[in-house]
């Protein structure tokens, strides 16, 4: 195979970074986002095939047919995923990634001798190890293989201590003789501290972590770059890097909590653990016929979207209520709470899907002042990013969580299935309220049958 000049290697690359940029661009907006996921693939793919032509590679049959069993393995997987399921896919990717990262440092061990490259090499293997342990580890707690709880034991702060601190002198020692068994040892070490890391980090701040550990691999990947003398790895480890810690600073900061309080707080025993008992306190429940007479009479309603319209798949359901209430010349808008559902932007892209205009998509910071003017707010699905406790209970997990303040509506309706809490695990006292009314019931289900009674008014 003819290999091309350094100079169009670079400019190949270069065009690759400048694509997963204008990436990022475009997933800044749910508009954009599905081209700006278009550009980075083919950023990647331009990538790839710069590789191929950029060396002379060894090993042809064996390159192709790893990447014929990844692309088999996740090509169906990704197709088939759930979107509620979509951060424990991110998070087995993105551990992944790291892991190959650590791989590719460790193969590059025998082949250098300059102690630079050997530093870039240690700091590859031990934070890719951390991201592809702490990133399995996160995997099982969202597909609920192992408890969401923190799981803490006594003196973990002591044996994590412990643990960074020989990563430390091993990956010193590697630097200094270049050991291939001390440079498994350090990986070994990395893959105890990812696990150690994230054991402790529960329910609602989990999803979070994978979001830290996807700038973990970030910064493995960069610094691979740095080992393989290859400028485009550094670019898109970087970028990986950095929107990961927005990303985190981001989610953070919608839940009312530090990265820190996060990552440490189940060492003081603070984090979000919560509890599933179901309160016994009576409350009123309502028929789709009344919510409709509610609702087809009001002026103005806000929707209140959340997890649980997402594991119904009402979306479509819901659009068609708004429409049938703005045909009776009700104003209707979405209300979206940054971490309502599972993963950042998830209500975004559920009411996207379903042809919800943008325009009547309104962010927190933006509907709240309007609830104390509406009529009815329709919460379907949602709890935690509704619940008063994140106000006015300071021993709450999610005390000091941004709400949205719905209780400020004349009624309030509430559609789930049963008495259950929501993913922090704690109760919601705005159940119990006089002016709220609950509709029981799978979400979807319970939206046509409000449907149905809306159009028969
Ligand atoms: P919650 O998890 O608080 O509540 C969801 C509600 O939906 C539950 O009360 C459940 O009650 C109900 N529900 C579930 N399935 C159905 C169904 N098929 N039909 C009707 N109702 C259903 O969701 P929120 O969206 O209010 O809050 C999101 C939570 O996730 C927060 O705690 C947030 O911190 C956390 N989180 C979100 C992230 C993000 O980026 N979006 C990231 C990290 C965490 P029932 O079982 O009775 O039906």
């Amino acid at each position: 195979m003819t290999v091309l000049d350094p100079v169009w290697t670079s400019l190949l690359y270069l065009t690759a970074a400048v694509f997963f940029i204008l990436a990022l661009r475009g997933l800044s907006s749910p508009r954009t986002a599905r081209r700006g996921n278009l550009i980075g693939a083919f950023g990647a793919l331009l990538a790839v095939v710069t590789v191929f032509f950029s060396a002379r590679l060894e090993n042809i049959p064996w390159i192709v047919g790893a990447i014929a069993v990844g692309t088999a393995v996740a090509a169906p997987v990704a197709r088939r995923v759930k979107m509620t399921q979509m951060p424990q896919l991110v998070a087995l990717f993105n551990g992944v990634g790291g892991g190959a990262a650590a791989l590719v440092a460790l193969l590059e061990l025998s082949h250098t001798g300059d102690p630079w490259v050997r530093l870039a090499i240690v700091f590859t293997l031990l934070v890719g190890a951390v991201s592809f342990a702490g990133s399995g580890v996160t995997f099982a707690k969202l597909q609920e293989l192992m408890t969401t709880r923190p799981l803490v034991f006594p003196g973990l702060p002591i044996v994590m201590a412990a643990v960074l601190l020989a990563a430390v002198g091993t990956g010193v020692a590697v630097v200094l003789t270049g050991s291939l068994p001390l440079a498994v040892l350090l990986m070994v070490l990395g893959l105890a501290a990812g696990a150690l890391l994230v054991l402790p980090v529960g329910g609602a701040d989990v999803p979070i972590v994978i979001s830290l550990l996807n700038a973990f691999t970030g910064l493995a990947v960069a610094a691979s770059g740095v080992v393989l003398g290859n400028v485009l790895l550094v670019v898109a480890g970087t970028l990986v890097g950095a929107s990961g810690t927005i990303l985190t600073r981001a989610m953070a900061a919608a839940m009312g909590r530090s990265v820190a309080g996060i990552l440490f707080g189940a060492f003081k025993g603070g984090s979000t653990a919560g509890s599933t008992a179901m309160s016994e306190r009576p409350v009123r429940s309502s028929s789709a016929e009344d919510v409709a007479v509610l609702l087809g009479y009001a002026q103005r309603v806000i929707i209140v979207p959340g997890y649980g319209l997402a594991v119904a798949q009402g979306q479509h359901t819901a659009a068609e209520l708004a429409l049938a209430l703005e045909a009776r010349g009700i104003e209707v808008d979405f209300a979206i709470h940054p971490v309502a559902g599972r993963m950042p932007g998830h209500m975004n892209v559920l009411l996207a899907e379903a042809n919800v205009p943008y325009e009547s998509l309104k962010e927190m910071g933006e509907i709240n002042p309007e609830f104390r003017t509406a009529d009815v707010a329709l919460v379907v699905g949602a709890n935690d990013v509704v619940n008063p406790a994140a106000k006015t209970s300071s021993g709450s997990p999610i005390y000091g969580m941004p709400i949205l303040e719905v209780a400020e509506a004349r009624q309030v309706i509430f559609l789930k299935r049963s008495m259950r809490p929501g993913f922090a695990g704690i109760e919601n006292d705005l159940l119990y309220e006089p002016q709220t009314s609950l509709l029981f019931g799978d979400a979807k289900d319970s939206l046509a049958k409000v449907l149905g009674a809306v159009k028969a008014l």
